[in-house]
């Protein structure tokens, strides 16, 4: 009987859909990430690996699976913890879960924008201390009507969060590596040749692009500093790419106004400052986190287990380029 391991505890069918199929399912009894050692030991003679985004999948882990492993399903669709050249050297296959969480993540998005520039955060904290009513001035937010929403990175979330971005009146334009001229007609979103030219026209730029070497601190000291006075940052991206420690500084002294992140360099830390600062608003990872998202995340990733195990193709291989 195969062996499929799951390195966390998911929600949704995806386990019981491996059992029923018959496999051996293991699944962590800890819920919180293994330790390194912990998770090496754990994955010992898997013929499949349900991984966390947490789980750094490399050489030393397709090791510790041992000869078996043939597949590692990654629990979201970002893969920059897996060795995409270790794995297929040794014809393991890679999945991911795309489109399912899209809705989720952009969804997210959006909430971060409008806690943002509605201070939302700073509101609730002040509301609970029962510190503030009505008042001319009190917690002045600014609109995003005939506002430019700013997507860098126009993929699935990227241009789930421009339909939302002009659902709510507001001028979208775009940078990515590929101009998509079907979705400039379909939203009247405009397409901008440099992110340094999306940077100085927007209200809010939303950071959607996957982390790679490229994309690594894409935002950084140099770029925050071509952004508007007035202009917010959202990243639910990857943590790493923005420049974390750039951020704190641009934020302390008025570089632009404000920021939002889901996500971290270092999680669940966050750069020396930033929690501290009333012009962030931070949240732990978890833009995918809806129960329809979670869900179908763990049943996607089943069924790629199922496929690859089975001898069939996987529904979503990981796509690198
Ligand atoms: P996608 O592949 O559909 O979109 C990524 C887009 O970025 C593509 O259009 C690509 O051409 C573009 N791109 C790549 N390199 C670029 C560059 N240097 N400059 C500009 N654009 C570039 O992926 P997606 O499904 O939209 O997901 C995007 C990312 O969101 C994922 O890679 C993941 O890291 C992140 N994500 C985070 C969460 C979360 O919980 N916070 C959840 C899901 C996804």
């Amino acid at each position: 009987m195969a062996k499929v391991v799951i390195t966390r505890k998911i929600p949704g069918n995806g386990i019981k859909m491996l059992q029923d199929a018959g496999y051996e399912v293991v699944v962590s009894p800890h819920d919180r990430v293994l330790e390194r050692q912990q998770l090496l030991n754990f994955i010992q003679g898997a013929d499949g690996v349900l991984c966390m985004l947490t789980d750094k999948v490399d050489e030393e882990f397709i090791n510790a699976a041992g000869p078996n492993l043939k597949i590692v399903a990654n629990f979201a669709v970002g893969f920059d913890n897996l060795d995409l050249t270790a794995l297929s050297s040794r014809s393991i296959v890679a999945t991911n879960t795309p489109e399912v969480l899209t809705e989720a993540v952009a969804e997210h998005t959006f909430a971060l924008i409008m806690a943002i520039s509605r201070r939302i955060v700073e509101a609730d904290k002040l509301a609970r201390r029962e510190e503030a009513a009505f008042g001319p001035e009190v917690l002045l937010g600014t609109e995003l009507k005939g506002k430019t929403l700013g997507v860098l990175g126009l993929g699935r979330i990227g241009s789930r969060v421009a339909e939302m971005g002009k659902a709510m009146g507001m001028n979208v334009i775009y940078y990515d590596v590929k101009r998509n001229e079907e979705f400039e007609t379909k939203i009247e979103a405009v397409f901008k040749a440099t992110p340094e030219e999306l940077l100085s026209t927007s209200d809010v730029v939303s950071v959607h692009v996957p982390l790679l070497d490229s994309t690594r601190h894409l935002i950084n000291a140099e770029r925050l500093k071509m952004m508007k006075k007035t202009a917010y940052l959202i990243n639910t991206s990857r943590g790493p790419v923005v420049d974390e420690v750039a951020l704190v500084d641009a934020l302390k002294s008025g570089v632009i106004k404000g920021a939002t992140l889901d996500v971290g360099e270092t999680e669940p830390k966050w750069a020396g400052g930033l929690s501290d600062l009333p012009n962030v608003v931070l949240t732990p990872h978890i833009a995918s986190a809806t129960v329809e998202a979670r869900s179908a995340m763990g049943e996607l990733a089943a069924k790629n287990i199922m496929a690859v195990l089975s001898g069939q193709s996987p529904l979503t291989p990981v796509q690198s380029k």
